[in-house]
């Protein structure tokens, strides 16, 4: 029986896991600990040699290329989101891949916001992301309401949300729910079937923004009858910086005309007769805007192979494991210095990060990339810690905690002012 605290336990944890092979699809950077992997996941060896593909089609076909080639451009976003329907649990016409997460709430909004009557109200959460909350604050104000109609559901302890306190807060006032599926700083998986049901029977719609959890978890969204979601590719898909976005619409919702129209909304077979009345696509192609950003989508041709590869129940299951080693390493080595645990630790509610809060959070970020641990930090004292299951190890688990641990023995992190970066 090997200690489970040692660099030899981590090495076996290594030896025995099933994905290891994938960790050499990605380009890593010697001695380097990326946990980073939720805000821009690393470029994948088959994501890099799309993007070639992608160019040399451009150099040879010209204008051609939007129907010539291994990937015809013009059926690039609907070919993409066919590939990644398995990970959100949908048909493949229900999944689009188009825009950015911001540009897609919009759309989505724009299309489901209906209010009516006394159902005039956003229902969201005081967690969420600040861009959701800016694009769902102007959507009202398009709709001539002020920000008083955005209820964002508090938090008790300012990390989770209770399902029961968002229930509770689906009164008759509101026309639509836009929530989060995992929280961007606790990493709290949100039940999204539970909450999708008590939506529905309110006569609620209900869209969730899965940034967090799209290639980290598994969803069913089709299953569970949610009526829209949206996420963006570069944290856990990693398809690299500003990647294109994808977007759900469920099926009982085709035919209904997109808030936010443009010709690339158009059945692909009538938008090059150039009408001025849109027939919109018959599927989640209809949520599409104008010209596909084919550059920023070619990367994801390679990095959703992988994921294809490795399937979704496998990925989850290692990065289950490997967050239970963190916090086990977490819970055993850093007792001593002030660090708290503030992600769920039961296994349905943890998503694919830890998440720390410490008082000199800022500069122990810095300590860490100084030490070659890529951390995030979240405002004021927060430490996000993303062991993803493609491409990190066991071991890279245990350098990252044994890394940390020296900087709060030695105190390396006073060298730092407790301030964020720009970027951070
Ligand atoms: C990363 C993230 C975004 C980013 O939106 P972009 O439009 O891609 O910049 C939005 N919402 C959540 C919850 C996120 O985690």
């Amino acid at each position: 029986m090997v200690e489970t605290h040692t660099k030899a336990y981590a090495a076996k944890l290594d030896t025995a896991d099933e994905l290891k092979a994938f960790r050499n699809e990605f380009h890593l950077k010697n001695e380097c600990v990326y946990m980073d992997g939720n805000s821009l996941g690393l470029m994948s060896k088959r994501a890099e040699q799309t993007v070639y593909d992608l160019m040399a089609s451009w150099k040879e076909h010209a204008i051609d290329g939007w129907t010539d080639g291994n990937q015809p451009w013009y059926y690039l976003s609907e070919s993409l989101g066919e590939k990644m329907s398995g990970l959100v649990g949908a048909k493949k016409e229900e999944v689009i891949v188009t825009g950015s997460t911001t540009v897609n709430l919009h759309q989505l909004v724009s299309t489901f916001y209906e209010p009516e009557g006394k159902r005039t109200k956003i229902l969201a959460d005081s967690l969420n992301f600040p861009s959701d909350i800016y694009a769902l604050k102007t959507q009202l104000k398009l709709q001539g309401y002020d920000d008083s109609h955005l209820i964002q559901v508090d938090s008790e302890d300012g990390h989770m949300l209770d399902e029961e306190a968002i229930i509770n807060a689906m009164t008759e006032d509101i026309a639509l729910i836009v929530l989060p599926s995992v929280l961007y700083r606790s990493g709290q998986i949100l039940d999204m079937e539970k909450l999708t049901r008590a939506a529905h029977e309110r006569g609620i719609k209900i869209g969730f923004d899965l940034c967090h959890s799209i290639g980290a978890i598994p969803h069913q969204l089709h299953d569970w009858e949610v009526d829209f979601a949206f996420w963006c590719t570069y944290k856990h898909l990693n398809g690299g910086p500003g990647s294109v976005a994808a977007l759900y619409v469920n099926e009982k919702h085709f035919g209904t005309a997109p808030g936010l129209a443009g010709w690339f909304s158009s059945n692909k077979e009538q938008q090059f007769d150039m009408e001025h009345t849109l027939t919109p696509a018959e599927h989640a192609g209809a949520f599409q805007i104008g010209t596909p950003h084919v550059l920023s989508a070619a990367p994801l041709i390679g990095a959703l192979e992988l994921f294809h590869e490795a399937g979704i129940e496998k990925i989850r299951s290692k990065s289950l494991q490997l967050t239970a080693y963190m916090i086990e390493l977490i819970e055993h080595e850093l007792k001593d210095f002030g660090f708290v645990i503030c992600n769920p630790v039961n296994e349905k509610q943890r998503g694919g990060h830890i998440y720390l809060e410490h008082p000199e959070a800022a500069r122990i970020c810095k300590a860490l990339k100084m030490k070659q641990v890529i951390p995030d930090f979240r405002k004021p004292s927060g430490i996000r810690l993303a062991p993803v299951a493609l491409y990190n190890s066991f071991e890279d688990v245990y350098e990252c905690v044994q890394r940390l641990k020296q900087i709060m023995e030695d105190k390396v992190y006073e060298q730092f002012s407790n301030e964020r970066e720009v970027v951070s």
